[in-house]
């Protein structure tokens, strides 16, 4: 790990003027901000990233859990992952984002990790992490040496050429379903960010992951009032029961008026570069009968454009599977 500056400012201004001082975009500049630090600290030991300046913000008065105007719960950026989980409200009114989050990591790790880190938490390629293999994530133009080497776990929609890496996290599936908003404060002032376009395909720039700029803090996630009626679920197919990231996963927000499907939200986890949202099995949801063939349709309608690598392709049935389960399982009466 190489040496570095730390700084923990008490204020948010402050903390965006340190944060701006990074020419690079957030992944992999200079100046970085750190909450948990279960991702960030671990790939600097991996020599992956290299801060010259750590910028702690658990200073910053970020982690309430607290009603939104008008409706809906805003997470505060530092709000750790077992909070979230466990709070009252998460658990009444989004039930998926409160079992994709109790799915992800330990019990530990879930007391470090925050809703912001986790927003930004970064893949679990295995050449990504290892500075012996070229990653054009890591450093552009290098190669990527998952395409065609060990590539069993990563993504089967919206790869590219230049990355084939999936988008690890649990909570961001929930959070993509949920069709949560993300606010920023930057150096040009506070925006609103839908989720849905927040992350950036890797397309020919895989080293840019977000739409975030230097210096800008995420301050929380804001989730709109719950459906009417709606069940919400999250499903994780996993090699083991815990600790371990998804293979495939699914979250549904469903409404059903008798067996008709009224209301469908659908992402999937494990098989997306970014938060994968599925609006061609929506689609197919919206207005029908929740019968087993709708619910298979659905899937295929999902996983119609998956391109898998060398090892992944079992991930094409597994995905289909879990949407169908998942489905099954949410529209099942009490
Ligand atoms: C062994 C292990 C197993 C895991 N298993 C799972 C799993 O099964 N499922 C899963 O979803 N996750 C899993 N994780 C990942 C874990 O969820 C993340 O490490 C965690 O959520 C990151 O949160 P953090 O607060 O520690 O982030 P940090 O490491 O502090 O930060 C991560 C990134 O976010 C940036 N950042 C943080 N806050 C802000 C902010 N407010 N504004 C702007 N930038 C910010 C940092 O600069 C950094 O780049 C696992 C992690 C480990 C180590
Ligand atoms: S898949 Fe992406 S992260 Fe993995 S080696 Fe290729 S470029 Fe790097």
């Amino acid at each position: 790990m190489q040496p570095f500056q730390y700084t923990r400012p008490f204020g948010i201004d402050q903390a965006i003027q340190a944060g701006a001082l990074s020419q690079t975009s957030q992944q992999f500049a200079d100046a970085r901000f750190i909450a948990g630090g279960t991702t960030l600290v671990d790939l600097m030991k991996l020599d992956v990233e290299r801060p010259k300046q750590l910028i702690d913000i658990n200073a910053l008065s970020l982690d309430q859990i607290q009603p939104a105007p008008g409706g809906g719960l805003v997470i505060g950026a530092l709000a750790r992952n077992s909070t979230v989980a466990h709070h009252p409200v998460v658990q009444r009114d989004y039930a998926v984002l409160s079992e994709a989050l109790l799915s992800g990591a330990s019990p530990q790790l879930r007391n470090m990790a925050t809703t912001s880190g986790n927003l930004l938490q970064r893949t679990r390629c295995v050449y990504f992490r290892d500075t012996a293999h070229a990653c054009n994530k890591r450093e552009p133009g290098a190669g990527c040496s998952a395409i065609g080497g060990h590539n069993r776990m990563l993504a089967i929609l919206g790869t590219s050429k230049e990355c084939i890496a999936t988008n690890p996290s649990d909570q961001n599936v929930a959070l993509t379903a949920l069709e949560a908003t993300i606010q920023i404060q930057g150096t040009k002032g506070t925006r609103s960010v839908p989720i849905n376009e927040f992350y950036l395909k890797p397309g020919s720039t895989p080293n840019r992951e977000n739409i975030l700029e230097p210096g800008d803090l995420i301050l929380s996630v804001t989730l709109p009032p719950p459906t009417a009626g709606s069940r919400s679920l999250y499903l994780k197919l996993r090699d083991r029961a815990a600790y371990e990231f998804a293979l495939v996963s699914a979250a549904i927000v469903i409404r059903t008026n008798g067996s008709r499907i009224e209301y469908a939200r659908v992402a999937l986890g494990g098989v997306g570069t970014v938060p994968w949202r599925s609006h061609e099995a929506e689609h197919v949801l919206q207005g029908h009968p929740a019968t087993p063939a709708i619910f298979r349709k659905a899937a295929e309608a999902a996983l119609k454009d998956a391109q898998p690598a060398s090892e992944n392709g079992f991930k094409v049935e597994l995905a289909k599977r879990c949407i169908v389960r998942a489905l099954t399982q949410s529209t099942q009466t009490a």
